[in-house]
């Protein structure tokens, strides 16, 4: 395999320091050109020693300055640069022919694009940049020759176990159906009650998965599979009706394709986000990722069941949100990323977080998505009603200290 060049946008967090542990692995087919944070500096500063990359981008110029005084202390030849221009400007680098995607939130779907007309192979952890604007990415990635490979375990595993010549068209490849999996996350077996009265600790405390704090919250609420539907969607031209979540509490099995013949081809391994990114990063090569051989004994039994509509009311709304189309789901993700954010900061029930996006769903009304400019916008003005909406509830105060 040739050298590949790589962008890691996000390279603080969990998806991101996972890229760099298995680029560090294979010095020989992976080089770091560039790398991004929003404000750990002293991390991304021991990356930048680590890796050496051309480029650094910080959050903003405070950040870059923080950032460059200690690159040059250490007599690193490091560019730095600050904000969405320098992640732009990195994400479409000429020399780069990879670019991990794992900016959280729609603050990544910018670069994202950036990427995709830029040409690159873009391997997708940002599943908001699909959620938000999946009609205009999918476009993009085509009119670019870019090439779009998932992250996300599910949706990785779904890309692993469909035809190789897959092009866009589920149907003349015999496919029936998506499942995708879903862990049920730490409040699975919690009452109502129970989960309404949750601590951030509680649900950041992911039974399965290492992650980062924001898709922790999603995992909890189930907003996590909900989005991931949404995903699919676009990634794999799947009908929504193609489209089914099982709970699977094990994460071992990381979603499955049915066919019309009646096979079902799953993709298993152990919880580790280093299997999916290694097998983006080298596809269609394999590349050793440093994770355990899958002991299925041991794991002893597989489980499934059904998801509980009444205690995970994120995943029916994610559902409707999708069928409504247009701007829905940049609703649904900006009212989710505003509800999480309060939930954390400890402002905001877990049990209305919900209530919130489905308040939304109805308030918001609908316009064009088809521009970045307008699903910023959409995303914007969400925002802004949601303010509203919280404190005319009276929900902006501390009422979820356990
Ligand atoms: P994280 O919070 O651990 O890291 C987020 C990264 O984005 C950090 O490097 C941070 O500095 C950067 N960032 C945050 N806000 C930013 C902004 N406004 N501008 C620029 N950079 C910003 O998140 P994560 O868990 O690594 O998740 C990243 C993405 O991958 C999310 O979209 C998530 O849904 C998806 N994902 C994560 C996992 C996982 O296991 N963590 C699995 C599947 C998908
Ligand atoms: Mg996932």
């Amino acid at each position: 395999m040739k050298m590949r060049t790589l962008v890691v946008l996000g390279s603080t967090g969990s998806v991101g320091v996972s890229t760099l542990d298995v680029a560090a692995r294979h010095p020989d087919r992976f080089e770091v050109l560039a790398m991004t944070a929003h404000r750990r500096i002293d991390l991304l500063f021991e990356q930048c020693r680590q890796f050496a990359p051309r480029y650094a981008v910080a959050a903003d110029a405070d950040h870059a300055e923080m950032l460059r005084t200690r690159v040059r202390a250490a007599g690193l030849s490091t560019e730095v640069l600050a904000g969405a221009e320098g992640l732009i400007r990195v994400a479409s680098l000429p020399e780069a022919d990879t670019v991990m995607a794992a900016i959280v939130g729609i603050a990544g779907l910018a670069p994202t694009l950036a990427a995709a007309t830029a040409g690159k192979r873009v391997l997708l952890a940002n599943k908001e940049a699909l959620v938000t604007a999946g009609a205009l990415l999918m476009d993009t990635v085509a009119q670019g020759g870019a090439s779009l490979v998932p992250i996300d375990s599910e949706h990785n595993a779904i890309f692993q176990a469909l035809p190789p010549h897959f092009a866009g068209d589920l149907g003349a490849v015999g496919v029936r159906r998506i499942l995708l999996t879903a862990s049920g996350g730490p409040f699975l077996d919690w009452t109502a009650e129970r989960m309404a009265a949750a601590t951030p600790e509680q649900a950041c405390a992911h039974p399965n998965w290492v992650m980062g704090r924001k898709i922790s919250v999603d995992s909890a609420t189930m907003m996590n599979k909900g989005l991931e539907v949404i995903e699919a969607r676009w990634l794999f031209n799947a009908d929504p009706s193609q489209i089914q979540v099982v709970i699977h509490p094990q994460s071992v099995i990381h979603s499955l394709v049915e066919y019309v013949d009646g096979s079902v081809l799953a993709q298993l391994g152990n919880p580790d986000m280093r299997t999916p990114i290694a097998c983006a990063l080298a596809h269609p090569e394999r590349v050793a990722a440093g994770v355990e051989s899958l002991n299925l004994a041991q794991i002893g039994s597989l489980t499934f069941q059904e998801p509980d509509p009444a205690r995970f009311p994120c995943l029916g709304l994610a559902y409707s949100a999708l069928r409504a189309g247009s701007s829905a789901a940049v609703v649904l993700n900006a009212a989710n990323e505003v509800a999480v954010a309060e939930f954390l900061a400890g402002r905001l029930r877990f049990d209305r977080i919900a209530r919130l996006i489905e308040a939304m769903l109805e308030r918001v009304p609908a316009q064009d998505v088809s521009s970045l400019s307008g699903v910023l916008a959409a995303d914007c003005a969400t925002r802004e009603v949601a303010q509203e909406w919280l404190a005319r509830q009276g929900l902006r105060v501390v009422e979820n200290r356990a």
